[in-house]
């Protein structure tokens, strides 16, 4: 873990997940909080150490590890604190994440952990897209959703901190299959980043890069090639194969670690949206087979 200075008012405190942190003048906002407590209590020192303010939190989406040490920063300190709309629902109502990726039933206590499910939170002002100020800063926010609902990207001085809208090259192989609830609007977000006119970007996972570029393109890649796999997979079935099996197949061919419930419900989410994203291009089609949900490969044009 570090702390970083990439300009005159940006900084990020890299970590297994990056912290943001943006200042002018008396305003200091931090772009996200990490996991929990602890992780919180690091970046708050090193503000701490360089005399720097904090007067605002920004959460980028409302998954854990992005969002989970805020209400200790809540608790501590005077901070007034930005989310996205609908994202803001989770945080408010935590138990929402364990609830949607377990397909609407109730969570118990095996999915309530400060991986799926964070601490309540309080959101001053919902933001949905577009500029707006926060104390001294004026900042640009951009929709990027496909990872999370209504994730949001935030530039200042040309400085992007990305959230999820893409990961650092290594974590991709490091997942095996990203974390996505849409494929085609995660590609549309990736080439949005392409055209964004900023001097360098800091993903939520990964390191702050000028080309950035580059990393996006690999992200674009990464996703093609799941979906290519995918095809040719779902292609050796014209009678059609289940949802069920398909991501078991799609998890041991990616080999990803997912021999708990909590991590599968994960994988289980991403890999349903490459079958829905093929779904959505036409290139399978789907039926309800003897109860359960099944796919079958369209002829090839
Ligand atoms: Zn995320």
């Amino acid at each position: 873990m570090s702390f970083q200075q990439i300009n005159q008012h940006c900084y990020y405190y890299h970590s297994s997940v990056n912290i943001g942190y943006i200042t002018n003048g008396n305003t200091g906002m931090l772009v996200d909080t990490g996991i929990d407590k602890s992780t919180s209590k690091k970046v708050l020192k090193e503000l701490h150490t360089r005399d720097l303010p904090l007067t605002h939190l920004f959460i980028t989406h409302a998954h854990t590890d992005h969002y989970g040490g805020a209400q200790y920063i809540q608790s501590n300190y005077s901070v007034y604190t930005l989310a996205p709309v609908l994202e803001e629902a989770i945080m408010k109502y935590p138990l929402l994440e364990p609830l949607y990726l377990l397909g609407g039933n109730d969570p118990f206590s095996e999915v309530q952990n400060k991986f799926l499910q964070g601490s309540p939170l309080q959101v001053d002002e919902l933001i949905t897209e577009g500029e707006f100020q926060a104390g001294e800063l004026l900042l640009k926010a951009y929709l990027l959703p496909g990872h999370s609902y209504h994730q949001l990207a935030l530039s200042y001085e040309r400085v992007l901190f990305a959230a999820d809208a893409y990961f650092g090259p290594e974590i991709l192989s490091k997942h095996g299959i990203p974390f996505v609830t849409d494929v085609n609007k995660t590609l549309d977000s990736l080439r949005i980043l392409l055209q964004l006119d900023v001097s360098g970007a800091v993903p939520g996972h990964g390191i702050y890069e000028e080309e950035f570029q580059n990393s996006v393109q690999a992200n674009i890649d990464y996703h093609q090639n799941l979906l290519t796999w995918l095809t040719e997979y779902i292609r050796e079935y014209p009678d059609g194969i289940s949802l069920e099996q398909t991501i078991g197949e799609m998890c041991r061919f990616y080999q990803v670690p997912a021999d708990r419930l909590a991590q599968f419900l994960l994988y289980r989410t991403a890999c349903t949206a490459y079958v829905l994203a093929l779904k959505s291009q036409g290139v399978i089609s789907d039926k309800i087979e003897q109860y359960r949900w099944c796919f079958y490969p369209e002829p090839e044009d």
